[in-house]
């Protein structure tokens, strides 16, 4: 297992083109050859270390993208313009029209929407199934099926993918395991346990600070050159590459992400702790209650903890927003999708980053109208942050009167 994502990352040793400590910024779209003949053979794509023009690769995105490699101990990894760019790129990249995916049914939703609905335009079809119940998925492999789609710890519900497992299932089948670890970078390293292509949301964790929206693929040297091929590659021609100059802001922030991610982790566990044993319907891997508990201890990278994800049920979707309402008052944090930040960040899925999942479907899944989920942040005191929290639900009549906090 691939307990060395974080070292990996801080041994990567660049040079600015002065001596910089800070690989330099590469500030063009196009690059000059020496000789006509060194063009032609870049677009064959057979030239190492030569650039052509930035949509193809830039030495800013190539940077970043060998740090994600470093995370995730693949070969290789090609970054994004955003998450979601990432993975339309992955999946159109693997399937021609007529053909089927097998997904996990609680995933990011705009993961969703893109195979629920546009995906139709090339008569493409997904099952989306229990990711959890290795029988169903195997059940709905189909000769058609042309990879296993998951994320590792799945939005909103926080479901535990065993990777290993539906890793065995897919080379079976002789399918590629593609999981989506915007959710547990570090804690979960997806590519060790047998998947074959990880993709990131970086405007998450990874970047941490909610400045920016971009994504990556770690995958085989062969997968990413595929990606970026001038004639067929999808992530080349769709054309959602990454920016030079926020490569480079995101490969800085990316050297704190070992300590964020204990820090986060930390918070959580302990937020997720206090309130279930107040009695609240709290969702967090890290807690023994949590149907996928065993299955992350057994996978997880254990210094950086269980994450920074949980939900609270409150009951109602009133209840839940009267409750973010308050709390953004109260300093605790921002009303805001997305997740990551060095703030709390707080919302209803059910209403916000899930709602392009059908109102039945979502009651199947677990996914109910008082859900809130929290992404929990970097708070020194979290003490401090657990009693202001708790007095902001003793107001609204969550929780009873006599737990009011001093
Ligand atoms: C946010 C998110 C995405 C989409 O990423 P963008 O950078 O917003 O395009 C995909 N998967 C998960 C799990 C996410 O949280």
């Amino acid at each position: 297992m691939n307990r060395k994502g974080a070292e990996k990352i801080q041994d990567l040793q660049y040079f600015g083109e002065f001596g910089g400590v800070n690989p330099s910024i590469s500030d063009s779209s196009t690059y000059t050859f020496l000789s006509a003949k060194t063009m032609f053979d870049t677009f064959e794509g057979n030239t190492e270390g030569c650039y052509l023009y930035s949509r193809h690769s830039s030495p800013s995105n190539l940077y970043l993208g060998e740090a994600l490699a470093a995370l995730e101990g693949t070969e290789s990894a090609n970054v994004y313009a955003s998450g979601m760019g990432a993975i339309s790129a992955v999946i159109m990249q693997l399937c021609d029209a007529g053909d089927h995916i097998v997904s996990s049914r609680t995933i990011y939703g705009g993961t969703y929407a893109f195979m629920k609905n546009f995906l139709k335009k090339f008569d493409l079809s997904t099952s989306f199934v229990d990711i959890t119940d290795l029988e169903i998925v195997e059940n709905s492999i189909t000769p058609k099926t042309k990879m296993i789609y998951c994320e590792a710890v799945s939005n909103p519900l926080l479901e535990v993918a065993n990777i290993a497992a539906l890793s065995r299932l897919a080379k079976k089948n002789n399918i590629p395991l593609v999981v989506d670890n915007t959710f547990s970078p570090l804690s979960i390293s997806a590519a060790q346990l047998g998947a074959n292509v990880v993709i990131h949301s970086l405007t998450k964790f990874i970047n941490g600070t909610s400045d920016c929206v971009a994504g990556a693929v770690c995958a085989s040297t062969e997968f990413c050159l595929q990606l970026k091929d001038v004639n067929d590659g999808a992530g080349m021609l769709f054309g959602s590459t990454l920016d030079s100059l926020r490569a480079a802001s995101i490969l800085k922030n990316m050297r704190t992400l070992h300590i964020r991610m204990k820090k986060h982790s930390q918070n959580t566990m302990f937020l997720a702790k206090q309130f279930e044993s107040e009695g609240l319907r709290v969702v967090y891997p890290g807690l023994p209650s949590h149907s996928g508990h065993t299955t992350f201890t057994n996978q997880m990278n254990s210094e950086y903890g269980y994450g920074g994800l949980m939900t609270i049920d409150v009951g109602s979707l009133d209840m839940a927003n009267a409750l973010m309402e308050l709390m953004q008052r109260e300093n605790l944090g921002y009303l805001a999708v997305s997740l990551g930040f060095y703030k709390t960040l707080f919302s209803a899925p059910g209403s916000s980053t899930s709602s392009e999942i059908p109102q039945e479907e979502q009651e199947e899944m677990g996914l109910t109208d008082g859900l809130i989920r929290f992404s929990i942040g970097l708070d020194n005191d979290i003490q401090a942050t657990y009693k202001t929290m708790k007095n902001c639900m003793v107001k609204l009549g969550i929780l009873k009167e006599e737990a009011l906090l001093a």
